[in-house]
């Protein structure tokens, strides 16, 4: 397979250690160009720190970390606000005055497009129409990075996802025998990322699980401290026997794609 480049989309940093940080670290091995940009960088994140701008300064450095961890060539950051979140969900009221969701979304996308063109990108990767877990930033990365391959023209748009049929099954084994913190609730799962049927690529990362937990471990603002959603404290609380298991795969969606498709490799051509 001759070198191409991919290039993806994620909304803060850390978003791309828990989603597809395999899949970067596999192409990046084939040969393949890999550049990650951010949308934000997160300085609302929950953490010890404040949030605010040294949060963001040191969250974009563990980006850079992660990245070179998983070896990317480029990393970018389009600087929109974080647009925060509320402890219990939703949208915070309190935003910034460039928050990513209050951006105009044609702009946002032109600034993506200019990096993909650039790039002579083959691939994009954004999120699925839900934003994942729902995270309003999220969304907006989904609706921007579809715009901005359009006008690009960026042959193949993979939406990052998560298999939650066996995610939710092995949430509810693992909570047998750890302790999740009591704001953990396997139930927000149920409805979140997608189901079986409507996923496309299953990418075996597993030979990669060691950088994939290296960058989540990069990003040491966000796995400790804070007191609300650790969803990557409790990643990492995962034994290392089980996190080959457990983080083995990653999920696309492809839209242009009949569901049902079945490819293994992000590159793979349809039909084979
Ligand atoms: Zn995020």
């Amino acid at each position: 397979m001759p070198p191409r480049t991919a290039v993806f989309f994620h909304a803060h940093p850390d978003d791309e250690a828990l989603l597809t940080a395999g899949t970067m670290a596999m192409l990046a091995a084939e040969g393949h160009r890999v550049v990650l940009v951010v949308a934000t960088a997160g300085e609302r994140g929950l953490a010890e720190m404040e949030p605010g701008e040294a949060l963001g300064e040191t969250r974009l450095k563990e980006l850079y970390t992660s990245a070179a961890l998983l070896g990317c060539a480029r990393v970018e950051c389009l600087g929109y606000g974080d647009s925060g979140l509320r402890p219990k969900g939703g949208i915070a009221e309190e935003r910034p005055d460039n928050a990513f969701i209050d951006a105009d979304s044609e702009k946002a996308a032109k600034a993506l497009a200019a990096i993909l063109q650039e790039e002579d990108a083959d691939l994009l990767a954004i999120y699925d129409p839900a934003g994942g877990y729902g995270h309003p930033d999220h969304v907006q990365v989904h609706r921007v990075g579809k715009r901005a391959a359009k006008i690009a023209g960026t042959e193949i748009v993979l939406e990052a996802t998560v298999n939650r049929d066996p995610l939710v099954r092995l949430l509810r084994l693992a909570g047998r025998f750890y302790k999740f913190p009591p704001e953990f609730d396997v139930r927000t799962f149920e409805s979140a990322y997608s189901s079986s049927e409507t996923i496309t690529h299953r990418v075996n990362v597993r030979k990669y699980a060691k950088q994939k937990r290296a960058s989540m471990a990069a990003h040491a603002s966000q796995a400790s401290g804070g007191d609300s959603d650790r969803t990557l404290a409790v990643m990492l609380k995962v034994p290392r026997p089980l996190y080959r298991l457990v983080f083995g795969t990653e999920w696309y969606v492809r839209r242009d794609l009949p569901p049902g498709t079945r490819l293994t490799h992000p590159f793979d051509r349809w039909p084979k």
